[in-house]
């Protein structure tokens, strides 16, 4: 039994995110490693019943202890404040922990050789570098529902307010205005650069300065100070620094051969990835590491709850839902809990395990969103896939 110093902040979560987040702690984790894990409930039920307190408390819990692991959770829509009866429709955990830790997401796509990779020319990971704070997802929105002026009001503690225009209607319509921050950017082209040197791989960071000449170009000069504070170590490393324009290069990513990582602005980050997660494959074989300026970590599978397959759960029938992504999620909080208290053992069950994962896959025993890539049709011959909980058993058998 491989024991760790310190704990681990668990998050819990929903649907099938949880069914599966059970399992793996079960049958992989807890046999092998003795860790402490600061358990807090994040299910939309235990949420409502908190009034979101818990998603707070865990947010704190990752301040004190440095390393979180999050299972998917459920981001309530209008019509589920309904179905689930709920007091409010709660914020996004992910954005309320991003808000409270800061710091910038990173979304790896896991590889194995038999899995086919739709964009032909990537052949290397592209590891996407998402602003986790601030601009839509922090913003003041409102309706205009009839004539009128929106103004920017900026009120200085000292001296006179500033103003600028933003629309005179005519009608109906609607406004809003986003911030950030000059230490939040500037701690994110940091992480990247961090992230970079540490892996050795270029950094493209891409915004739209062409028509946000004052925000999107307050992003690309921080960036580009940041790079030029660190060029010295980044010479070093043979690592180099490309601003490209967000078009231009998603244009360009397509036709890449990928070991970059592409650092993006909050919106961008989002979308980008979901997109890069189906190029590589499967949403099942994305990862996400928060880092954030104050030293914590917060790993996590990219993909959502997989509503559709726990649906069939709960109809009684059997899933095929990829459970990697969210084994990477612990194997990346076990692995960092490792280094941080000088504990190798444990980062070398991180490795055990991973390596376990992949050898399981390249055997040919994988989960249906797989055989699919593999078969190149939506409905792959039955005895290509294997469950669920019939894959994490595989992995279980192999890791012995
Ligand atoms: P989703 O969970 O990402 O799943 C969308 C589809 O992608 C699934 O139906 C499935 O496709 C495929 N997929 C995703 N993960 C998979 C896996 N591990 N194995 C196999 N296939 C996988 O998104 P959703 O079902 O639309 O969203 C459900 C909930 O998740 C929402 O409430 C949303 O708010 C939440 N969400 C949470 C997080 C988070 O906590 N980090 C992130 C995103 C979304 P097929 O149906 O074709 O099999
Ligand atoms: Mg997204």
């Amino acid at each position: 039994m491989i024991r760790a110093k310190n704990p681990i902040v668990e998050m819990d979560g929903d649907q099938m995110a949880r069914i599966m987040w059970k399992m793996i702690k079960e049958r992989l984790i807890l046999p092998h490693v003795d860790v402490p894990l600061e358990y807090y409930d994040l299910s939309l039920e235990n949420r409502d019943a908190t009034d979101d307190r818990v998603t707070f408390d865990a947010a704190e819990a990752i301040k004190r202890h440095h390393v979180g692991v999050k299972c998917a959770t459920i981001t309530p829509s209008i019509a589920q404040v309904a179905e689930f009866h709920l007091k409010k429709a709660w914020p996004s955990p992910n954005g309320t922990i991003r808000g409270i830790l800061d710091g910038t997401v990173f979304r790896k796509p896991i590889l194995a050789a038999n899995v086919p990779i739709a964009v032909k020319s990537w052949k290397k990971p592209i590891v996407i570098g998402r602003h986790a704070y601030g601009d839509i997802y922090k913003a003041a929105e409102m309706k205009i529902n009839a004539p009128g002026k929106v103004e920017l009001v900026y009120t200085p503690e000292q001296g006179e307010p500033d103003r600028a225009l933003v629309h005179q209607f005519n009608g109906p319509g609607v406004v809003m205005a986003m911030h950030n921050t000059e230490k939040s950017i500037r701690s994110f082209a940091r992480a990247c650069i961090a992230y970079a040197l540490d892996e050795r791989i270029d950094i493209w960071f891409c915004a739209k300065d062409t028509i946000s000449k004052t925000y999107h170009t307050y992003f690309k000069d921080i960036f580009a100070e940041e790079m030029e504070a660190h060029r010295a170590e980044m010479e070093a490393a043979k690592v180099w620094y490309t601003y490209r324009l967000i078009d231009d290069a998603v244009a360009q990513i397509l036709k890449h051969e990928g070991g970059i990582i592409w650092a993006l602005m909050n919106y961008d980050g989002d979308v980008q990835s979901d997109m890069l997660a189906a190029g590589f494959g499967s949403l099942g074989m994305m990862t996400s590491e928060l880092v954030s300026p104050g030293g914590y970590f917060e790993f996590e599978a990219a993909h959502g709850t997989v509503a559709r397959h726990y649906k069939l759960h709960h109809e009684g029938k059997p899933t095929s839902t990829n459970s990697v992504a969210s084994i990477y999620a612990w194997t990346g909080a076990l692995r960092k809990r490792g280094q941080l208290d000088d504990t190798p053992e444990l980062c070398d069950f991180a490795d055990r395990l991973e390596r376990a994962v992949i050898d399981t896959i390249e055997s040919g025993s994988m989960t249906r969103d797989l055989a699919r890539l593999i078969h190149g049709t939506m409905d792959p011959p039955r005895d290509s896939w294997i469950t669920t909980d019939g894959f994490i058993e595989a992995v279980a058998e192999k890791l012995g």
